[in-house]
């Protein structure tokens, strides 16, 4: 008799008392993946006995595999599917357009934040006013024209002497209130902060209910005015 196997191409022919020990070991019986793999619909896959061991090694998607970058263990479709995509140690290109460095995935952060030459930062002279923004590569030969930048740092020393000049105005006005009003002399050089705790209490002791409607907004007035300096000298240390 022939095999059960005869459609899936098996040639044997044998007595019928030898087919079961022929069948247990037949390369064309159909055999389930002992790693429970899936096809396309879902259902086990199915392989006969020769091509079991070919499947196993090279193609089942759940047979052993190692990330080659970090050692990781896994099933071949989650290290590269899943592992893959976040592997720290997998060598990647750098997600700046232009840029064709590769480095493994954990150097990306740091290599943008402070090496990549396509990372667009800002001119190390924003403190006297350039707002320059450039790639990294570019940036050095910007920083170092000297001509643009004493440009920019003329213009804010003479808007900072601007600003002093109204500021001292405001302060001496403020003094000469201080010094009539209250009796309170601001020494040059003191410190406002020093001079604050004074005007703390100055408010503190104060009775609105003593003053005429005018006064009292004259009052409220030189706080706001006082207010404004205070936040000022924060900045200036004048
Ligand atoms: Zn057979
Ligand atoms: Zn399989
Ligand atoms: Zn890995
Ligand atoms: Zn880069
Ligand atoms: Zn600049």
């Amino acid at each position: 008799m022939k095999c059960h196997n005869v459609e899936r191409n098996c040639t044997w022919e044998g007595t019928v008392g030898t087919v079961d020990q022929h069948v247990a070991t037949c390369q064309f019986t159909l055999l389930l993946c002992p790693k429970q793999c899936k096809d396309d619909n879902n259902e086990p896959n199915h392989f006969i006995r020769k091509d079991l061991e070919d499947h196993l090694k090279k193609n089942c998607p759940n047979r052993d595999y190692t990330c080659r970058y970090c050692g990781k263990k896994g099933t071949y479709a989650t290290i590269t599917q899943v592992h893959n995509k976040i592997c720290q140690m997998k060598i990647v290109p750098c997600t700046y357009t232009g840029c064709h460095q590769t480095m493994r995935r954990h150097h990306i952060a740091k290599h943008v934040e402070s090496e990549c030459e396509y990372t667009v930062i800002a001119c190390k002279h924003k403190s006297i006013g350039c707002e320059t923004k450039l790639k990294r590569k570019d940036m050095a030969a910007h920083e170092l024209d000297d001509k643009l930048h004493l440009h920019m740092a003329i213009n804010t020393i003479t808007l900072l002497k601007e600003n002093i000049t109204q500021l001292n105005e405001t302060t001496s006005q403020l003094k000469e209130i201080l010094k009539e009003n209250y009796g309170i002399t601001l020494k040059q050089g003191e410190s406002m902060n020093i001079r604050f705790v004074d005007y703390q209490k100055v408010r503190k002791s104060s009775s609105f209910h003593l003053f005429t409607p005018v006064m009292a907004i004259m009052w409220l007035l030189q706080y706001t005015l006082m207010d404004m300096v205070l936040a000022r000298a924060h900045t200036y240390q004048y």
